[in-house]
């Protein structure tokens, strides 16, 4: 299957619960109305998409179907996916040119960090990338293997520790490791505890001084993964890491399992950080990296004919 089918039917849930709900609030309607506008705002919010966001799609629309004179449904649905498309637009390009350039995935337990690793691992190495991970998260042995897991089924080396082990000294070796193998991309897991900023914040300033040393010219990416299914905990999380941590892009997984994929609207629009990477499955393909437009015309777009498989 393509990805863009994938995607489509990846965002099923979100899309029937989010544009499938506007169709409903538009049938029958001669007149874009005051009524309709206040079922789109609640539409939104329902879809996760959060109250600002949601408020801002509503007087945008109102002025574009004002200026536009837009009266059939088409258009309007036409015009909301235009809009939304711009909102998530802008910063989700992910510059990885120096050799190496390194990415560190943080994010709290659960939310598909390891997961994600593997399956970036296996998109950069079908771009004929040499990639290393670095099993960083050594607070529980059965973390370390699955990461070796991933990495076997990825066909790329790993640097692991023993469990315990000091996650920046992980991150150290995977960096010599990195550059004495000619690695492209060096991608490290962590733990995902946070159940004190402090320790986090600790635990973080000392691998960023680490990669600042080994590797001061080189690209990188903090890639902070958020569970969509979680819905508007995500944003609560990602404002809690973002205290701590310097974040440069969101991962979000795990758009096949909800209904709740508006929340990619909340991330961009209220947060201010842009997605780079989204996840619609637990299978090693079941990642790419974040297009707007196409994210766009997945949420809105018609049945596809993968849909009826
Ligand atoms: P970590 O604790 O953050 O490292 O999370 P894991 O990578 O171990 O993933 C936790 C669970 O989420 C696993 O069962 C994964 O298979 C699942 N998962 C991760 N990403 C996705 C996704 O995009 N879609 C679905 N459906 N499941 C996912
Ligand atoms: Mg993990």
């Amino acid at each position: 299957m393509g990805f863009f089918n994938k995607l489509n039917k990846g965002l099923k849930k979100t899309r029937d619960n989010m544009s499938g709900a506007i169709n409903s609030a538009l049938y029958g309607k001669n007149e874009i109305d005051d009524e309709f506008y206040d079922d789109l705002e609640e539409i939104l919010i329902m879809a996760d998409v959060g109250v600002n966001t949601a408020e801002e799609i509503v007087s945008r629309l109102r002025d574009a179907v004002f200026k536009k004179n837009l009266h059939r449904a088409k258009d309007v649905q036409e015009e909301i996916k235009n809009i939304v498309s711009d909102i998530l637009s802008g910063g989700e390009e992910v510059d990885m040119i120096t050799i190496p350039s390194v990415i560190l995935v943080i994010g709290v337990n659960g939310v598909g960090k390891t997961t994600s690793i593997g399956k970036l691992a296996a998109m950069f190495k079908s771009e004929g990338k040499k990639v290393i991970l670095g099993a960083a998260d050594t607070f529980r042995a059965a973390a370390i293997d699955q990461l070796e897991i991933w990495a076997e089924r990825a066909g790329v080396d790993i640097v692991k520790h023993k469990e315990g082990a000091d996650p920046a000294a992980v991150v150290y070796d995977t960096i010599e490791a990195g550059k004495a193998r000619n690695a492209d991309i060096i991608i490290c897991d962590t733990a995902g505890r946070l159940h004190n900023k402090k320790n986090l914040m600790e635990e973080l300033s000392k691998i960023y001084r680490i990669m600042d040393r080994q590797l001061p010219y080189a690209d990188r990416e903090i890639l902070l993964v958020l569970d969509a299914t979680t819905g508007q905990n995500a944003i609560q999380q990602a404002k809690e890491f973002m205290e701590a941590a310097e974040v440069t892009g969101i991962i979000l997984t795990k758009l096949d399992g909800t209904a709740k994929g508006g929340v990619v609207l909340a991330i961009k629009n209220d947060l201010k950080v842009p997605v780079k990477f989204t996840g619609v499955g637990e299978g090693i393909d079941d990642m790419r990296a974040f297009v707007p437009k196409d994210f766009a015309e997945s949420l809105f777009s018609e049945k596809t004919k993968d849909e009826d498989d």
